[in-house]
C-alpha cells in the first residue's frame, strides 16, 4: 500500500458521523487520558466510563493521586479488576511528581521511560493528549489494518508497526493522527469485529484486501477469526489465581481504614482455600503492593 489518502478520506467522513462519544475524548488533559488508557487496558469501555468519572472525582489531578494513600486508590479501583493497575498508577504519579515536577512527558519515548507505562499507553497519551504523530496500536487497530492491507493472512507482528507508521496521516490529510487512531479503534469496535466483520457497512470496504472474500463467503466465523492477528487466549477466570487475588483484595477493601483480616477470615472470603494457598496469594499481593502483613493478619497497604 503506497497511497493512504483514500483511507484517510473514507475514515474522516465516517468518523465525523459515527465517532463514539467517550468522555476521555473530550479532554486533552494528559493525566485524565492516562487514567482512561490504564483503565481500558483490561476493562471494557462500558464499565470504564462510570469508573473513569468516579476516579477523576476522587483524584482530579496527578498531584492529588500522588498525595493519596495507596489504600484509598485501591478502594477507588473497586469494580475494575486487575487491581495492580491502581498501584502502578499511584506509583507513577508519585514518580512524576518527584522527578518531573508533576508533569507527564510529552513524547512517547519520555512516557515509555516512566515505571509501569508500556509502549501502547505511551503512544496513546502522546498522541491523544499531546498530538504526537505516532501510531496507536491496540488490538482493534491491529486487526483492522491487518485485514485492510494483508487481507485474510495476517503478517508477522513485527511488520505491523512499520505499516501503521507508513499509513499515518500527514499535515494535509483530512484527519490528524489522533482522530485516525480513534476512528480505526471505532471501526474495530463497531464494524470490523473479530468474528463477524460487517464489511457491507464499513467505510474501508472499497480499500480493504479482506473484504471481497469476506463478502463473497458471508463472513463465516472461521474465515474471519483466521484473519485476526495474535488473539490472546483468555484462561478461565473462576478458580484462577487472579480470581482469588481479587476476592482477597475485595475483602480487604471492605474494611475500615487500618483494618485487617486473619488468614481464617481470608479463607472464608475465598470460599475455603487452604492456609498455604492463602499464604502464597498474600505473598504475591504483598509483592505487587496490593497488601501488607501486619501482626495477626493482612491489610491493604
Ligand atoms: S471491509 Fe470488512 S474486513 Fe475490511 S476493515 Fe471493513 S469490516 Fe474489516
Amino acid at each position: 500500500m503506497t497511497d493512504a489518502g483514500p483511507l484517510h478520506a473514507a475514515l474522516a467522513s465516517w468518523y465525523a458521523a459515527h465517532a463514539r462519544d467517550l468522555p476521555w475524548r473530550r479532554t486533552r488533559d494528559p493525566y485524565a487520558i492516562l487514567v482512561s488508557e490504564v483503565m481500558l487496558q483490561q476493562t471494557q469501555v462500558a464499565r470504564t466510563v462510570p469508573k473513569y468519572a468516579e476516579f477523576l472525582d476522587a483524584f482530579p489531578t496527578l498531584g492529588a493521586l500522588a498525595d493519596a494513600p495507596v489504600a484509598e486508590v485501591i478502594r477507588a479501583w473497586s469494580g475494575m479488576g486487575y487491581n495492580a493497575r491502581a498501584v502502578r498508577l499511584h506509583r507513577l504519579a508519585v514518580e512524576v511528581v518527584a522527578e518531573h515536577g508533576g508533569r507527564l512527558p510529552r513524547t512517547a519515548e519520555g512516557l515509555r521511560a516512566l515505571p509501569g507505562i508500556g509502549p501502547y499507553t505511551a503512544a496513546a497519551v502522546a498522541c491523544f493528549a499531546f498530538g504526537a504523530r505516532t501510531p496507536v496500536l491496540d488490538t482493534n487497530v491491529y486487526r483492522v489494518l491487518s485485514r485492510v492491507v494483508h487481507g485474510l493472512t495476517p503478517p508477522e507482528r513485527s511488520a505491523l508497526e512499520p505499516l501503521a507508521r507508513a499509513l499515518l496521516p500527514g499535515p494535509d490529510a483530512p484527519l490528524d493522527a489522533s482522530a485516525w487512531a480513534q476512528a480505526l479503534m471505532d471501526v474495530g469496535a463497531t464494524v470490523c469485529s473479530v468474528s463477524s466483520p460487517a464489511c457491507g457497512d464499513c467505510p474501508l470496504e472499497p480499500h480493504c484486501a479482506a473484504a471481497p472474500a469476506l463478502l463473497r463467503e458471508g463472513a463465516p466465523r472461521a474465515l474471519a477469526e483466521a484473519s485476526v492477528p495474535y488473539v490472546a487466549k483468555q484462561g478461565t477466570f473462576a478458580g484462577s489465581t487472579r480470581f482469588y487475588r481479587g476476592r482477597i483484595v475485595a475483602a480487604l477493601r471492605g474494611l475500615p481504614a487500618g483494618g485487617s483480616l486473619s488468614v481464617a477470615r481470608l479463607a472464608e472470603a475465598t470460599g475455603g482455600l487452604a492456609r498455604d494457598a492463602i499464604a502464597a496469594l498474600v505473598d504475591g499481593l504483598v509483592r505487587d503492593g496490593l497488601a501488607r502483613r501486619i501482626r495477626g493478619g493482612v491489610a491493604l497497604p
